[in-house]
């Protein structure tokens, strides 16, 4: 099994947002192992992009970047343990103040020579981290009023953005544009849009000077849904496919998988493929899902297993089942099977949790097509890197 990573297409869709966001630079969001496509490729081809500005989730993903010897601004977006403070400056990561608490905590550790650079986080509406509205004055005096410590930023993060002309979303614009108003004193950057924000609100949701936009999921050529990646000519920039591991004739009647639940209605050609729920590919896409092989859709039959997973190619006599061998590989998605957004649909969730899903033991190949074609993704020459 292997997840393919166009890395042209990554490029593609960092210059399109870049476009989109005219003077607003991008922050490439690369958290969660760069949604699944591997961070370390990841993070190497948007910076040879120009791309200054990176955010992760955790304390070590940003410490592994550093290891690996990337320079590039890095703000940890989740909230820091109060005492882990001190490895943010060590290894010079941007952190989040999304409490009295932990401003207190970089009060306490402030050292003036080595600053701390802190994003203030305000929630506006997301429910998830931050300080109340009110409160943010009194936590960026306090702050700024501390020598070793740098305001880099100012930010909140929409709950609502994904649906185009949200009343709830411009409510929460509303309420950071009065904190930003309120504030005295210079920050780095103000920043509230993420690619949602950026394709439905527009520049009024990165309309502050200098701002950002925090893009994660646009640069991997998705939206959350496919209306919305529309609005862009994006290029899903993942492509997963799985080889077929057996080939059997079966008998009307026999029961395929685990709890016998679906058996071969007339004498038919069963493909086993190496790709399973431990690979990441949803069991709930069990009976509900087809894959690309033999030239066309076959469907998912019988109970995903966590290692294998079987596909109906029908009739014995008949394509696709004519057309398809042991060693050929089936398209789970990509840009010409189903979509990443057909596997969310049926397995009941986002396109987000299907990249991210992919797990680490399905190994990451990387292209990178010298012409900017679908067809050169296969033509391309090959680098493996197992990440
Ligand atoms: C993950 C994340 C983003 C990126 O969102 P996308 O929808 O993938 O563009 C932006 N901001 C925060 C705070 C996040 O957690």
């Amino acid at each position: 099994m292997t997840a393919t990573v166009d890395l042209a297409a990554l490029r593609h869709n960092a210059r399109i947002l870049q476009d989109w966001a005219g003077e607003t630079e991008l922050m490439a969001v690369i958290k969660a192992d760069a949604y699944g496509h591997g961070i370390l490729p990841v993070a190497r081809t948007l910076r040879d992009e120009g791309i200054r500005h990176f955010g992760v989730a955790r304390l070590a993903e940003g410490i592994h970047l550093r290891e690996q010897g990337h320079t590039a601004r890095i703000l940890v977006l989740g909230a820091p343990s109060p005492a882990k403070v001190p490895h943010y400056v060590d290894h010079d990561l941007d952190l989040t103040v999304s409490s009295a608490d932990i401003a207190a905590a970089v009060v306490r550790h402030a050292r003036p020579g080595a600053p701390i650079r802190v994003h203030v986080k305000v929630d506006t509406g997301m429910g998830r981290l931050g300080l109340s509205p009110e409160d943010v004055s009194a936590v960026v005096s306090r702050l700024t009023q501390t020598s070793g410590v740098h305001l880099a930023g100012l930010w909140t993060h929409f709950a609502t953005a994904d649906a185009p002309g949200s009343a709830f979303a411009q409510t929460q614009l509303d309420r950071f544009q009065a904190v930003v108003e309120d504030l005295d004193g210079a920050v780095e950057h103000v920043h509230a849009a993420n690619t949602g924000a950026l394709l439905t609100i527009g520049e009024p949701a990165h309309d502050f000077s200098p701002s950002l936009i925090r893009s994660g999921i646009g640069l991997y050529g998705l939206a959350a849904t496919p209306e919305l990646s529309a609005r862009l000519n994006l290029r899903p920039a993942m492509q997963l496919t799985a080889r077929v591991t057996q080939l059997k004739t079966v008998p009307a009647g026999t029961p395929i998988s685990y709890g016998a639940r679906w058996q071969a209605p007339h004498r038919t050609r069963i493909a086993t493929l190496g790709a399973g729920y431990g690979d990441g590919y949803p069991r709930l896409c069990s009976g509900r899902a087809t894959v690309r092989l033999g030239g066309g859709g076959c469907p998912v039959v019988g109970t995903i297993c966590m290692d294998m997973c079987m596909v109906d190619l029908g009739p014995p006599d008949q394509s696709p089942a004519t057309r398809v061998e042991r060693g050929d590989e089936a398209i789970l998605f990509g840009p010409s099977g189903p979509t990443v957004y057909d596997v969310a649909q049926w397995s009941e969730t986002i396109p987000y949790e299907i990249c991210c899903g992919v797990s680490p033991r399905v190994p990451r190949r990387y292209v990178d097509p010298k012409e900017e074609s679908e067809s050169a993704l296969h033509a391309a020459q090959v680098s493996t890197s197992e990440v």
